[in-house]
């Protein structure tokens, strides 16, 4: 269905999503099938080969685009694998500036992958889009933005950033993970390219690892559809059948994830063994207004610190919860905790970890979608 001005609930359950012609089933079949019958040499319905196309992971990358307001979308056998598509349309020499909050994963492909290929990476801080500038020289090519950042939950200014790189004609690349299509549309704010680890809040249901690439440029589409189909990591039929599935609720998810954080936001903030708790929708946060302008709520992410700062603390706390469990990954139904510090964050030293903000004692949450009081309760309870 055609849903361009259709509104986002729309958008999520019918965009690019036709009937089954064959049979007329409602819902996308699982075209669990690697090849097609050609009646004549080069007489087949479209498809060839399934690592070229496939039905069911069409459907899925046309119901992305129109949840990101985007024309093409291309799905991934996992966000890292989005993201060694997406540098692949660069060429020894290049140049990228990416902000330094990132994504462990995204950090260890840049540099243990990527830079041996030539490319070369700045980390930078982004909140302050002025101090950028300096980065960008006659051989960049991307500038690479992940706002929220993981896990001090830091905002960038997309638009800001756009311009900064239009002004130099660079590409601005935005991991759209943490904010999902519903809360943020970067493509509409002037990025070129948007990046989504699947495996989060898309799929919803910790079922699955998979990535996208969504754009409007058709230069880019062209581009990463040759690299799709030539470096080979698709996302499969099985799983593009059940992300279809998650997306379908995806707005309502994010609603409930986004109420249930502002209730356990509000009840940390006030709580007297926590130190600094980090949420874009806390008036307190550095960059709550830029948050207020791009993202429509704020998402269920959320980290915070405790005042006495301390790995025990924050051990003791992670393994006493009981709705809340101790696990990485994050953006499915149920509620997780961890500690970036001796978890997703332990391979950095100490003192480079302490200086991004990630103190011994902080403790990330992904807020899930069960009774918004008993997280609250949960928590409580963990802190005594
Ligand atoms: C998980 C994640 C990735 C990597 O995605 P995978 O699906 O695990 O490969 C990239 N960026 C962010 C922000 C993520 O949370």
């Amino acid at each position: 269905m055609d849903t361009k001005n259709a509104k986002f609930g729309t958008k999520a359950i019918h965009g690019g999503i036709e009937p089954d012609e064959s049979t007329g089933a409602i819902m996308t079949p699982i075209y669990q099938t690697s090849t097609y019958v050609q009646s004549e040499v080069g007489k087949h319905k479209g498809y060839e080969y399934s690592r070229t196309l496939n039905p069911t992971r069409d459907a899925l990358e046309k119901n992305l685009a129109a949840i990101e307001n985007g024309k093409y979308g291309a799905a991934f056998a996992s966000g890292l694998a989005a993201i060694d598509a997406m540098l692949k349309m660069l060429n020894p020499g290049d140049e990228v500036v990416s902000t330094n909050d990132l994504y462990g994963g995204t950090f260890r492909i840049f540099k243990s992958i990527f830079e041996k290929f030539g490319i070369k990476f700045h980390f930078v801080p982004m909140q302050d889009v002025s101090s950028v500038e300096q980065y960008i020289n006659e051989n960049t090519r991307l500038i690479w933005v992940e706002t929220p950042t993981n896990p001090m939950l830091n905002i960038i200014d997309i638009k800001a950033m756009s311009e900064l790189a239009k002004k130099h004609d660079v590409m601005l690349g935005v991991d759209n993970t943490f904010a999902t299509p519903y809360l943020q549309n970067p493509l509409d704010l002037g990025a070129d390219l948007v990046m989504h680890s699947v495996t989060k809040y898309l799929g919803g249901h910790s079922d699955i690892v998979m990535g996208a690439l969504v754009t409007n440029r058709k230069d880019i589409a062209d581009e990463i559809y040759h690299i799709q189909n030539s470096s080979g990591g698709v996302a499969g039929p099985m799983d593009s059948f059940l992300v279809l599935r998650g997306i379908k609720t995806l707005h309502v998810r994010i609603q409930r994830h986004c109420e249930n954080a502002a209730k356990v936001a509000k009840m940390l903030n006030e709580h007297p063994k926590v130190d600094k708790v980090y949420w874009p929708g806390l008036e307190s946060h550095p960059n709550h207004d830029i948050a207020k302008k791009q993202m429509r709520d704020f998402g269920g992410m959320m980290s915070f610190t405790l005042k006495d700062d301390s790995q025990e603390n924050a051990h003791k706390i992670v393994t006493k919860t009981k709705v809340f469990t101790l696990a990485e990954s994050l953006g499915g139904v149920e509620s997780l905790l961890g500690h970036p510090a001796t978890m997703t964050h332990a391979a950095i030293p100490k003192e480079e970890r302490e200086k991004a903000g990630v103190k011994d004692s902080l403790i990330r949450l992904s807020i899930g979608i069960e009774d918004g009081d008993d997280l609250v309760a949960d928590l409580e309870e963990a802190l005594k």
